[in-house]
């Protein structure tokens, strides 16, 4: 008998945006296997797991990725439940095809676990809706961090053509991601926003422009952090965000009597 992998969504970083179905699965985790962007607290719940960290962090130590596939298989050898955690979603920006594959091709069953992706996360601390009626109808979810053999310009087409965008994996490359989507034609004066660590204590919100972003590259950016563009991503004005919230608040509490 072999074990079945769990490839789980750990969220975006606070420990309690996690699915209930991910809390129950690391509770009865034999071994995690988990990114190092996992908050501590998350790791935590797998009490009776073995834990192994296989972080990956841009340009700081990695794990090969089929080093971690044959991983997972070997574990799932000896273990019934395997929890493979991943930051965010594990399908999106995740390498979790590449996972399953391996799973697949050694005949061992893989359930996967969404989770809150960044671009949810990042939008919440915004107070700022991905898409909004007349004015931003598609988001394209996007990076420009190429693997060997990937079309290094298609990364673009995407956000090119829909109404707004959020890159992953971007800050370090601001200045080439404003000059490609410039020369595309989308405006100079396009609104962006930058926001690091989203979920987390320590968040960080900047509003600049496509014209300004590569300002950006030069400013310490030390967390996580995800690109949001398009006309919806104008700073807030946060006095009238609390006047609205109040009344949706009281519509709420009269229509519940
Ligand atoms: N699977 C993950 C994405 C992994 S790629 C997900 O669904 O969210 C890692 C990138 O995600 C980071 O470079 C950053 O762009 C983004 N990211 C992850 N956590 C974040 C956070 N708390 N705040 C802002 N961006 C974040």
């Amino acid at each position: 008998m072999t074990g079945t992998v769990y490839l789980v969504g750990a969220g975006p970083g606070a420990p309690d945006l996690l699915t209930l179905r991910a809390a129950r699965l690391l509770a009865r985790a034999d071994i995690v296997f988990h990114d190092a962007l996992v908050h501590p607290e998350t790791v935590a719940l797998a009490e009776h797991a073995q834990l192994v960290a296989v972080g990956k962090r841009c340009g700081k130590h990695s794990t090969a990725q089929q080093f971690i596939n044959k991983r997972l298989v070997d574990a799932a050898r000896v273990h019934s439940i395997v929890v493979r955690l991943k930051g965010g979603d594990p399908m999106l920006f995740g390498r979790a095809q590449e996972e399953i594959a391996a799973l697949e091709a050694a005949g061992i069953a893989c359930e996967v676990v969404p989770g809150v992706t960044a671009a949810l996360a990042a939008a919440a601390e915004l107070k700022t809706s991905l898409s909004q009626r007349g004015n931003a109808r598609s988001i394209a979810f996007a990076t420009p961090r190429v693997g060997d053999g990937e079309n290094a310009s298609a990364w673009a087409d995407g956000i090119i053509h829909a109404d707004a965008g959020a890159i992953y994996m971007g800050v370090g490359q601001a200045a080439a991601i404003a000059a490609t989507l410039f020369a595309a034609g989308k405006p100079a004066s396009l609104p962006v926003a930058v926001i690091e660590n989203a979920s987390l204590p320590d968040v960080r919100i900047r509003y600049t422009t496509l014209h300004d972003l590569p300002a950006l590259a030069d400013t310490e950016v030390t967390g996580p952090a995800l690109i949001l563009l398009g006309p919806q991503f104008t700073p807030r004005n946060q006095k009238n965000v609390g006047v609205v919230a109040e009344r949706c608040w009281t519509a709420l509490r009269t229509a519940a009597g």
